[in-house]
């Protein structure tokens, strides 16, 4: 107990005893206790009047007071004074927010848990066209009817951006970025890509073009060093190695400019599938041709195939991605190892995988084989003519079949590559005869 209520309750007790003793003398004690009470209540009530009074003006300063009500006086007044300094604080960190938030070049749009519009800076003014204050509290997706904006926002899976062309100016490309927060509320982030995206197209370009003029040079040369190689025995011996070298470089280089050509086509090109679904079962079945052919009798392949399922898709493409899978198993195991093919179907969607019993993949390289020129072993990866480009096209692929590539490795056992396609792209195959 506090000295200030042990003194409160001695206030209370001399006025009980002055009511008790004045009644006395009147021969009224009982009166006179409860009017010393009556007293001391009108005097809590009175102090209590000028505490809401007080309150009610909370401008001024706290009313003069002694004793336990004095401390209740200055104890409000401290703590409204700590209230305003931190309320100043955070006013001001909010306002620098906002106005930092201004000075971006980036729009940010700030959108309430209802889905309606609640701040945005002047650059997503510029870039959105949204009005202020006209535009405040609509629902985003009434001022941006863009039908993939409005898939994209309701989705809210926002793990990718998405691009779009400015709703202002066609010829301008947007990146939005949008940050679920709080209660369902969402922070939208859009950024002019147009700079970007015309840089990209021109490194497309560039490496499509650069491609195709080397083609026919290298295909000259290529054919000259065979025709030399075929005749090799008729030159000076110091030559005989020369030559070799030079016909294995340029069957490289070949392959090289091929698989540029081959990504460029991937990323530039619009996809365009089969209308019939695309025998698979068959498709494996000629690649596992191939395939032995180059281990050359060194690895023995074993398929498991469901032979009625079929995909939606671009059989060059799946050609081209399901071949670089079984080539690198044949290339990166060694002879005598087995390779399982298999091609089946789940709840999920279909699989394709290839299955091999090499050295494995260290897992710190796994995240990085779809990159392109990423080779592990790069002396041995051009012995085996790797461009290292071969991952990086069967991601691309996988992505244009709205699929993916799945790897998984472990050294000393063995690698495992997965191509997923999901369940709407998958066919049941009709067989004839
Ligand atoms: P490359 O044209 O060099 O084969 P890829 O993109 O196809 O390029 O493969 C990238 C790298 O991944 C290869 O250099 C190789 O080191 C490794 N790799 C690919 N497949 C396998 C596999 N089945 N087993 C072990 N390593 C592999």
């Amino acid at each position: 107990m506090t000295s200030l209520f042990r003194k409160e309750i001695g206030t209370l007790v001399f006025y009980l005893l002055a009511g008790f003793l004045a009644g006395w003398l009147f021969s009224h004690a009982a009166f006179g206790l409860f009017l010393g009470a009556l007293l001391f209540i009108v005097k809590y009530l009175w102090q209590l009047g000028r505490l809401t009074q007080w309150l009610n003006q909370p401008e001024k300063e706290p009313p003069e007071a002694k004793g336990i009500w004095g401390e209740v006086f200055d104890g409000i007044y401290h703590y409204q004074r700590r209230q305003k300094s931190s309320q100043l604080h955070l006013k001001q960190i909010l306002n620098r927010i906002q106005d930092s938030s201004q000075a971006l070049r980036d729009g940010v749009v700030m959108i309430d848990g209802k889905g309606n519009l609640e701040w945005w800076n002047t650059a997503a003014e510029a870039l959105l066209g949204l009005r202020s204050p006209s535009d405040l509290g609509y629902p985003i997706t009434h001022l941006l009817r863009e039908p993939s904006f409005v898939e994209y926002y309701e989705s809210q899976s926002y793990q990718d951006p998405l691009m779009l062309a400015s709703p202002l100016n066609e010829d301008r490309s947007l990146e939005f970025q949008v940050t679920l927060f709080g209660g369902n509320e969402r922070l939208i982030l859009v950024r002019d890509v147009t700079k970007m995206q015309r840089l990209e197209v021109m490194r497309q370009d560039f490496i499509a073009n650069v491609s195709h003029e080397l083609r026919t040079p290298l295909t000259v040369l290529s054919g000259y060093l065979e025709t030399f190689s075929d005749h090799a025995e008729n030159l000076p011996t110091k030559w005989q190695r020369g030559l070799t070298l030079m016909r294995q470089q340029s069957v490289r280089m070949q392959q090289l400019v091929e698989d540029l050509l081959t990504l460029s086509s991937l990323e530039t090109s619009s996809f365009e599938a089969a209308i019939e679904p695309i025998a698979v079962p068959e498709l494996i079945k000629a690649i596992k041709t191939d395939a032995l052919a180059l281990s050359d009798g060194k690895h023995s392949l074993v398929l498991e195939i469901d032979a009625d399922l079929g995909v939606y898709g671009s059989e060059k493409e799946l050609r081209s991605a399901f071949s670089n899978l079984v080539f690198n198993a044949v290339k990166y195991t060694p002879a005598g190892t087995e390779i399982a093919l298999s091609w089946y179907q789940n709840a999920e969607g279909a699989y394709f995988e290839v299955k091999d019993k090499g050295q494995g993949i260290d897992p710190a390289c796994l995240p990085h084989l779809t990159e392109r020129f990423y080779r592990i072993d790069k002396g041995r990866s051009s012995s085996t003519g790797g461009t290292g480009l071969g991952l990086a096209i069967v991601k691309h692929v996988m992505l244009r079949h709205q699929g993916q590539l799945e790897m998984t490795s472990k050294q000393g056992v063995g690698s495992c590559f997965t191509c997923y396609f999901p369940l709407a792209k998958t066919a049941l195959l009709t067989h004839q005869g």
